[in-house]
């Protein structure tokens, strides 16, 4: 089986999509689709058509393009669809721990409520890869608009147990923002000023933090790193549980 091929594209103000193409049997999955404009073009770029659209949460940044995109293409939406925030365009209903097929690979899909509740990553073992939405991101992590810390911290501690080579692309560009904040409740950390010093050198040259891969942010995301000794004692919370510390980073971050 041969890898598949992978195209990250930017679209709106800090979005990222990204299509996977297999040379096999050449479908072509995308993730999310905010802007049908952008995922077309980047089809067209390629020359590949679109098989299967994956959505991992009902924010309009993430699904306001899905519906023109599925009529553009025929393509099969797979996705949450939670009554409370529907996604009218899914076919095929997502929730945890199912197993779907894209071109003859299982995608794993693992719910990670906190950013929103129907969030849902896809995992690839195959080719090592996860899309974490606004789960997780470089060197940060999404808002909690819908759910609370510790339903984050648990989220994100799924994400934490995949293989340490994993992959992982997220769907926005905030890795230079969240880096200088990542400094401030971890100034001692040395792969975090590598990696900031790293993430500031693309951000000059315009290019993408994404992806990254686990390995390096659980050197360097404080998100992760709730039950470091460092962190923990740089906010004075030395006794208190890794959820606790989670949300005191989080609280943070959001007035930073
Ligand atoms: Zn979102
Ligand atoms: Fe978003």
């Amino acid at each position: 089986m041969s890898s598949l091929t992978r195209v990250l594209y930017p679209y709106g103000n800090d979005n990222y999509g990204v299509l996977l193409h297999c040379p096999e049997t050449l479908q072509t999955a995308c993730v999310d689709c905010g802007d049908a404009e952008s995922t077309l073009a980047s089809l067209q770029e390629k020359g590949w058509s679109l098989s299967d659209i994956w959505v991992t949460h009902h924010h309009a940044d993430h699904t306001a393009g899905v519906e023109s995109l599925k009529q553009a293409t025929g393509a099969k939406v797979h996705g949450p669809n939670r009554s409370e925030t529907p996604i009218k365009s899914v076919d095929h209903v997502l929730t945890d721990g199912d197993t779907f097929d894209f071109a003859g690979r299982g995608v794993q899909v693992i719910h990670t409520p906190g950013h929103t509740l129907d969030m849902v990553n896809f995992y690839l073992p195959a080719d090592s890869v996860v899309f974490t939405g606004d789960t997780l991101f470089t060197l940060g992590c999404g808002r909690l608009f819908e759910g609370d810390a510790p339903m984050m911290w648990k989220s994100l501690l799924k994400l934490s147990a995949l293989p340490k080579d994993t992959v992982i692309y997220s769907s926005h560009e905030y890795t230079e923002s969240n880096a200088a904040f990542a400094l401030t409740v971890d100034p001692g950390n040395s792969a975090l000023r590598d990696q900031a010093d790293g993430v500031k050198r693309l951000r000059d040259a315009n290019k993408p933090t994404v992806p990254t891969t686990l390995a390096m942010e659980l050197q360097t995301n404080p998100f992760l790193r709730a039950d470091d000794p460092g962190i923990r004692s740089n906010l004075a919370m030395e006794h208190a549980s890794d959820a606790e510390v989670f949300a005191e980073i989080r609280r943070r971050k959001d007035s930073f």
